[in-house]
């Protein structure tokens, strides 16, 4: 985050220092926002940067044990330096009164330096800590910080959108957006819907290639060799929808890339005027929040379903899995909490929808679907049209009218909320629809991934390289085996969800009857390639870290080894054996001939 926050949040000036001090690690920043007592209501930070204009210096505290830094990763022991989130206090310009009083102009960004760059001692008034055992992510000193009247130079307000002149005047700088600091946030949001495509596949390829070699129980004739557990369909349902979303939030993970690369370009290089870089910064911003939120999920739950799906040995460090599980599952929270960020996505489609219902201005890409679901009448029904299931616009329609829905649904609640006798207050009415907001963000969000996972499967009809090494024009037999995955993904998750297809009267109880068996026919069809498609992610061994999850599937040979190199075993009797039990038995011994 250190190094984004310069490149996006500082001048060209700052950047000339700070970043080949970063890229070459003599600076090792940290980002600390989140406090003690604050993390998702960012408004209500309380570290300050109140500005003296006798010394040209910000003076940074952290008033309350609230407002102490929390979290942030490297800080305890490792960063010498941190981009420190902090109210900016600026002296009130008629103020005479002793002491002067402060505007508050509120959050902004500071480079703190923290310890001394040769001897990495703590700087006067800085405190940090590590803040303790974790879950996982043991390797990380995530800590604390306590601020006591640290002075910096003004020239360490990150500076490429406001500036605080020599006499305190606060301004942004020109041609610059209100929303342009929020651009390191949904560039490290894009990273995670990357990174849960990633650490999932991982999961994957660990559980299905054991699954692959595990054998447990005998067919009918009770003879011959146990079946593999991947023959299962209850653990073909487990893995196989989770190999399939893994592909789907890899295509997401692509398109999220471009529109954040869009709106980075439109932002920074200028080019578009503000209404125009607002509008792409809100549609980000709103696209990222849920994809994030709905991506890492999803992830987090499936890594650790892949890890129970290995049975005890699952349980073992050495398979992998546990660590992998521990240090994503940050990811639902880091970042954006999950389900606050379904807040942020819904506003957005909201405000949409209430413009575009109003007569308002063409929509933009993320809520497009709003005019073709409106139009049910016109949808072609899944099943219909004579393609059987495996339509991939019907299968697209479904779930599009399936979002507009439920959004329309709450916009009508939310209107019935607020109006009338015993109508609540706007804030009031939100807040009694969070139940409704989360699954509104979630169908939308459900939508946008099968909506990229087809624009990559039409993208490598057309031929098109989506592999980022070179590698266009995959065969037609492989794209095959990807349709496959695409409806496996949308049909089961269909399936799980079919009380909301039902209740809006989008599906019969039939179809969803028969999108249900569709999904066991596509198990069937899609466990012969399971393997293949995980060795398609090309992790190697070492990035697997796995003794279940072994390219040559010798899991046996790697549970062994991993045993013999516990230190537990290296010394037998164990070490303190005759320190401890010894004794014990000396004594009773000796009881014993006693008593002979
Ligand atoms: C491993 C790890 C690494 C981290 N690294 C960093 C870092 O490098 N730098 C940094 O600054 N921070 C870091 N953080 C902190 C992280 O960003 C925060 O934990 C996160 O923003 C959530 O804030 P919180 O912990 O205060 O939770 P809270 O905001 O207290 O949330 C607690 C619960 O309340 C719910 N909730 C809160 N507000 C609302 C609301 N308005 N409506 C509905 N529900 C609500 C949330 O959904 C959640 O379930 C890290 C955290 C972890 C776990």
């Amino acid at each position: 985050m250190f190094l984004p926050c310069l490149l996006s949040l500082c001048s060209e000036e700052q950047q000339a220092y700070w970043v080949p001090a970063a890229r070459s690690k003599k600076v090792l920043g940290c980002y600390a926002q989140t406090e003690l007592g604050h993390g998702s209501n960012i408004q209500a930070l309380q570290t300050t940067a109140t500005f003296d204009p006798a010394t040209d210096e910000f003076i940074m505290d952290t008033p309350t044990t609230q407002a102490y830094k929390w979290w942030p990763g490297t800080l305890g022991r490792t960063a010498n330096t941190a981009m420190v989130i902090a109210r900016l206090l600026l002296p009130q310009e008629s103020s005479s009164s002793s002491p002067p009083s402060y505007k508050d102009m509120g959050i902004h960004n500071f480079i703190v330096p923290l310890r001394d760059l040769h001897t990495h001692a703590l700087l006067p008034g800085v405190v940090t800590r590590d803040i303790g055992p974790k879950i996982a992510f043991a390797g990380m000193d995530n800590g604390c910080l306590e601020l006591h009247a640290v002075r910096i130079p003004r020239a360490n307000l990150a500076q490429r959108f406001v500036r605080v002149t020599r006499q305190g005047v606060w301004s942004r700088v020109e041609g610059t957006h209100s929303k342009a600091a929020y651009v390191t946030m949904m560039q490290v949001r894009a990273i995670i819907v990357v990174h849960s495509a990633r650490e999932l596949s991982k999961a994957c390829t660990i559980a299905i290639r054991y699954s692959a070699v595990r054998r447990q129980g005998f067919d009918d004739s009770k003879t011959g060799s146990e079946l593999q557990i991947l023959d299962y369909a209850s653990q073909q349902y487990r893995l196989l929808p989770l190999l399939a979303a893994s592909v789907g939030f890899f295509f997401c993970g692509r398109a999220v890339l471009t529109l954040l690369a869009e709106t980075e370009d439109a932002l920074l290089k200028g080019r578009k005027g503000q209404a125009e870089v607002g509008a792409l910064m809100g549609r980000a911003h709103a696209a990222l929040a849920g994809l994030k939120s709905l991506c890492t999920t999803i992830a987090a739950d499936g890594i650790e379903e892949c890890r129970k799906c290995c049975g005890g040995h699952g349980y073992l460090a050495c398979s992998g899995l546990p660590e992998l599980s521990g240090n994503f599952l940050q990811q639902c929270t880091v970042e954006g909490d999950n389900v606050l960020l379904t807040q942020q996505t819904v506003g957005y489609l909201l405000k949409s929808y209430i413009k575009w219902r109003t007569g308002g201005p063409v929509l933009d890409e993320e809520c497009q679907y709003f005019v073709t679901a409106a139009d049910g009448a016109h949808a072609e029904g899944l099943g219909e049209g004579g393609k059987g299931l495996r339509d991939e616009p019907a299968v697209l329609s479904l779930f599009s009218r399936r979002a507009f829905a439920t959004l329309e649904r709450l916009a009508l609640r939310l209107q019935s909320l607020t109006e009338g006798e015993a109508s609540l207050s706007q804030a009031g009415a939100w807040r009694r629809v969070l139940v409704d907001v989360m699954f509104v963000s979630r169908s939308h969000a459900l939508y946008t991934v099968l909506r990229h996972f087809a624009a990559g499967l039409q993208s490598l009809r057309d031929g098109n390289d989506v592999s980022g090494v070179g590698k266009a024009g995959a065969d037609a037999a492989f794209i095959q085996v990807l349709e496959r995955l695409f409806f496996l993904f949308a049909f089961y998750h269909l399936s799980k969800e079919a009380g909301d297809f039902l209740e809006l009267g989008l599906l019969s109880p039939e179809m969803v009857a028969r999108v249900r068996g569709e999904v066991e026919i596509l198990l069937g069809e899609v466990r012969p390639d399971a393997v293949a498609l995980c060795d398609g992610w090309d992790w190697d061994d070492f990035e697997l870290k796995s003794a279940l999850g072994r390219w040559d599937g010798r899991y046996a040979e790697a549970l062994l080894a991993s045993a013999k190199r516990e230190p537990l075993n290296h010394q037998d009797p164990v070490d303190g054996w005759d320190r401890t039990w010894q004794p014990q038995w000396k004594v009773e011994e000796q009881m014993e001939r006693a008593r002979l």
